[in-house]
């Protein structure tokens, strides 16, 4: 495996890839940085006031709606970080954790748990894990729910060679179903692709427990000899250490981000929330969401596109000039799901 010589941006195709995710470092985190054949940081003519974002010292431009944020993606961007939650998947049917009345906690009571977040508490699983294996069957990527507009639209800024990365709080996996690729996806609070052992931390073919929790063939145990533990899907619980890759925003992604774009979430949990406040102040902000959300909005370079996100991102994709690109995406997307139940 070779070392990465400061490629730490998107370039679209070469990346060389250390470990899960593509930017693992090999070189020394100093090293000189240059994206998509010129100097970080110089962006020759534009319209914005500003010169430049990431490490130089001006002030972030002034993005006032979604033709500014349009003209600015298309012309002086090339290094997207994406942050999203819960809203980018409530259009495909997920139930938002959080929201009263119709948030999955809300529609807990029939696993009759202590309390709504017991579910995502690792104690708890240790005592009794059908209530989490009762909601793992609905929620397994492939089953029951499909991406929408907005993963639609995190794939198309991929292949524009826009994005730098994502990180999700979505433990729904519709990112990958979108067809985005791993090595572009952060999933910060764990996955159903994998599957570990809870008490001796042994890796477990994913599909397999799929299959068990699906079949409601549970507790799925460990084949270790003499270990019997419970296993369990990669999801990061209550009291579980979030991926280490997570941390990588501070060295490898953030340096070199150019816009960070927040989609679906209220930025309450911590420390996911913390990667908002982490942002270069020269770099512009943007939330996508239904409601003004953290800290975003404090600082001269932010940017609020409140009301429906679907609504949101269509006007966006419009001022882009993507709309036969997304469309495109879309078709693919339903050939898949056709060919998909043909096959099952
Ligand atoms: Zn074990």
């Amino acid at each position: 495996m070779g070392t990465t010589t400061g490629r730490r941006g998107n370039d679209g195709k070469s990346n060389t890839r250390v470990g899960r995710f593509g930017h693992r470092p090999g070189g020394a985190v100093g090293d000189s940085v240059v994206i998509r054949g010129r100097p970080y940081g110089v962006w020759g003519g534009s319209s914005f006031s500003s010169s430049g974002t990431g490490k130089s010292s001006s002030p972030p431009p002034v993005l006032k709606n979604a033709e500014d944020l349009a003209a600015f993606i298309k012309e002086r961007v090339s290094n997207v970080l994406v942050m999203v939650g819960a809203g980018i998947s409530t259009p495909s049917g997920i139930p938002d954790f959080r929201s009263p009345g119709t948030g999955l906690y809300d529609n807990l009571q029939k696993y009759n748990l202590p309390y709504p977040e017991a579910i995502f508490d690792i104690d708890y699983f240790m005592t009794d894990p059908r209530p989490f294996y009762t909601l793992a069957q609905d929620l397994y990527p492939g089953i029951n729910y499909s991406p929408n507009t907005t993963h639609h639209f995190l794939h198309l800024l991929h292949l524009q060679h826009k994005l730098q990365i994502i990180y999700t709080q979505n433990i729904d996996g519709l990112e990958r179903l979108a067809g985005i690729p791993e090595d572009k996806v952060m999933e910060a609070h764990g996955t159903f692709t994998r599957a570990s052992c809870t008490r001796c931390g042994r890796r477990h073919d994913g599909q397999r427990v799929k299959q068990a929790i699906v079949d409601g063939d549970v507790p799925v145990w460990c084949d270790e000899p003499k270990c019997k533990g419970k296993v369990k899907p990669d999801i990061v619980f209550f009291g579980e250490n979030l991926p280490s890759e997570f941390w990588d925003y501070h060295h490898h992604y953030l340096p070199f981000t150019d816009l960070l774009l927040v989609m679906g979430t209220s930025l309450q949990v911590y420390p996911f929330a913390g990667i908002a406040e982490a942002v270069s102040t020269h770099t512009p902000r943007v939330l996508i969401n239904r409601t003004p959300a953290g800290t975003i909005g404090s600082r001269p370079g932010d940017l609020h596109l409140t009301g429906d996100i679907i609504n949101n991102i269509n006007t966006l994709v419009e001022a882009l000039g993507w709309q036969d690109k997304l469309r495109h995406i879309q078709q693919q997307q339903q050939h898949t799901n056709k060919t998909k139940e043909n096959e099952e």
